[in-house]
C-alpha cells in the first residue's frame, strides 16, 4: 500500500515513512492510495479491539517493515476498554461510545499510542534519535507525552500557550521529565502552531533533529481511529440488526474522517454529523458550499476550537466532488449554551456526566429532524472524560466529579516546564540543548 500527498499524487510513501515524515513533503497530507475493503464475513464485533484492528489494518501495512509487527502495535495501542452503552432505547435507539477509557482520559490516547508503538520499531537509517514536535491547545499534548514517555530513540517537544489551557490540561503536560519537555509559549495556540510549521518549514532543521508531527495531520493518529468505529457499527449491527449513524465531536476533523474511512472501506455504516462548537468553519461550508477557514474562537469545547481544520484536506480527497461530499457527511454548530445546557439536560434525563466535547455531540443529535433520529440507531462518541473540565461540567449537574484512577495519578507528583517567547529561535535553542 502507497500514500499519497493530498496536493500531488506522485508524491508517494510507504506507511513507515508516511508515519516518520508526518506531512507530505510538498506541505500536503499523506493519505491511502486507495481505501481496501474490508472483508466482511471475516469480521466480529466481539472481537477484541486490537484484533479487529490487526485485520483491518494489515492492507494499510502490505509491503512495509511495520507489517510484522502489527498485532504488537494494534495491542500496544488498542487494549482498551471501548464501552458502548444505551442511553435511551424508544422511540429512537441511542447510544454512547466512550473513548475515555485511555491512560489520559480523551480518545487521542489511541491515536497517539498507535503512532509511538510504530515510530519506536521503525529503525532509521542513521539511526538518530526522532524529535516528535506538537503544538497543543489541551488534550493532544498530554496523550502524546503519555504514549511517548521513556521510549529510546524517541523524544518529544510539547508546545502550548501559557495560560490558555485548563489547570488539568496543564498538569498533563507538564507532569513527565525524561523525553519529553514542556515549553509554555508566550502567545497563542495559533503561535504555537506556527512555530512548530516554522520548523518544519527549515530543511537542515528538520533532518538534523529528525523532525516528525504527532499532530492528526500525521496518517498514524488515524488509522487506529477508523478502528473504533468500524468495531462499533459491528456491535451496533449484531445488537439491533442495520447500520449505525455516528455523531461526531469534531475540531480538526482526524476522528471524523476516520470514520469516514471506515464507511467507504465497507462497514455498516450510514450518516456521519460533525458536530463543531461556535467554530463554524465546517458547519458553514455544509450549508453553503464554500470553503472558507477563519481564526478560530475560544469556547467550552477547547479541544475543538480550530477554525482552520487540517483533515478538511483528507475529506476533499475522499469525496473530490463537493457536491457529493456535502451529501456524505453532515454538520451542525452548537455554542456555549448549547453546551452547557447539553450537559445539564442530559445529566437530568439519563444521569450521563458529559464533556463538554461530548455535550456539543448530544446537542447535535438532539437537533437533528425527528425522523432522521428515528431512523437510526444512533451513536454518539464520547470524546473525554468530564472530569478533565472540572470547572464546566461540576456547577452544571451540581455534583463532584471524580477522576478516572489513570487520570488521578497523572495529577499528583512535580511538573516541570520552560516558558519561552514565541520565536524560533527560542524553539531552536531548546531542540539543539542536549538535555532535550
Ligand atoms: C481533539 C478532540 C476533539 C476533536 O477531534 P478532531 O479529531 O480534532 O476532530 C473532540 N473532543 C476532544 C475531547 C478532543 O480532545
Amino acid at each position: 500500500m502507497k500514500f499519497v500527498s493530498t496536493r500531488d499524487p506522485s508524491l508517494s510513501a510507504t506507511a513507515s515513512v508516511a508515519l516518520l515524515e508526518g506531512m507530505a513533503p510538498d506541505g500536503g497530507l499523506y493519505v491511502p492510495e486507495a481505501l481496501p475493503a474490508a472483508d466482511m464475513r471475516s469480521l466480529d464485533g466481539s472481537a477484541p479491539m486490537h484484533e479487529l484492528a490487526a485485520t483491518l489494518l494489515a492492507p494499510f501495512f502490505t509491503g512495509d517493515p511495520l507489517a510484522r509487527s502489527l498485532e504488537a502495535i494494534s495491542v500496544e495501542a488498542l487494549e482498551v476498554h471501548v464501552p458502548l452503552g444505551t442511553v435511551q432505547g424508544k422511540p429512537a435507539h441511542l447510544s454512547i461510545l466512550e473513548l475515555f477509557h485511555g491512560p489520559t482520559a480523551a480518545f487521542k490516547d489511541f491515536g497517539a499510542r498507535f503512532l509511538a508503538a510504530c515510530l519506536a520499531r521503525v529503525r532509521r537509517e542513521d539511526a538518530r534519535p526522532v524529535t516528535v514536535l506538537v503544538a497543543t491547545s489541551g488534550d493532544t499534548g498530554g496523550a502524546v507525552a503519555s504514549a511517548f514517555h521513556g521510549r529510546p530513540g524517541v523524544r518529544v517537544l510539547l508546545l502550548y500557550p501559557e495560560g490558555r489551557v485548563s489547570a488539568i490540561q496543564e498538569r498533563q503536560l507538564t507532569c513527565w521529565g525524561g523525553n519529553v519537555r514542556s515549553l509554555a509559549v508566550q502567545g497563542s495556540f495559533d503561535d504555537c502552531q506556527r512555530l512548530v510549521k516554522q520548523a518544519f518549514a527549515d530543511a537542515s532543521l528538520r533532518k538534523r533533529h529528525a523532525l516528525t508531527s504527532a499532530n492528526s495531520i500525521n496518517i498514524g493518529r488515524l488509522l487506529p481511529q477508523l478502528v473504533l468505529f468500524a468495531s462499533a457499527a459491528l456491535r451496533v449491527r449484531e445488537a439491533r440488526g442495520g447500520f449505525a449513524n455516528f455523531v461526531i465531536p469534531s475540531g480538526n476533523l482526524g476522528l471524523g474522517t476516520a470514520c469516514a474511512y471506515a464507511r467507504a472501506m465497507g462497514l455498516p455504516i450510514d450518516g456521519i454529523v460533525l458536530a463543531h462548537n461556535a467554530n463554524r468553519t465546517v458547519p458553514d461550508f455544509f450549508a453553503l458550499g464554500e470553503w472558507k477557514p477563519r481564526s478560530s474562537v475560544a469556547t467550552l469545547a477547547s479541544a475543538m476550537d480550530i477554525g482552520d481544520p487540517s483533515n478538511m484536506e483528507r475529506l476533499f480527497a475522499l469525496h473530490p466532488d463537493r457536491a457529493e461530499l456535502r451529501r456524505k457527511l453532515r454538520a451542525a454548530s452548537v455554542d456555549d449554551a448549547e453546551i452547557r445546557d447539553s450537559i445539564r439536560t442530559e445529566f437530568e434525563r439519563s444521569g450521563l456526566v458529559l464533556c463538554p466535547h461530548t455535550a456539543a455531540g448530544f446537542a447535535a443529535y438532539r437537533g437533528l429532524p425527528e425522523r432522521d433520529r428515528l431512523a437510526g440507531p444512533w451513536v454518539v462518541a464520547a470524546t473525554a472524560h468530564p472530569a478533565k473540565f472540572p470547572e464546566t461540567v461540576e456547577p452544571l449537574v451540581g455534583r463532584r466529579v471524580d477522576a478516572p484512577p489513570a487520570l488521578a495519578h497523572l495529577l499528583q507528583g512535580q511538573t516541570s516546564r520552560n516558558l519561552i517567547r514565541a520565536e524560533l529561535a527560542e524553539l531552536v535553542a531548546h531542540l539543539e540543548s542536549p538535555q532535550g
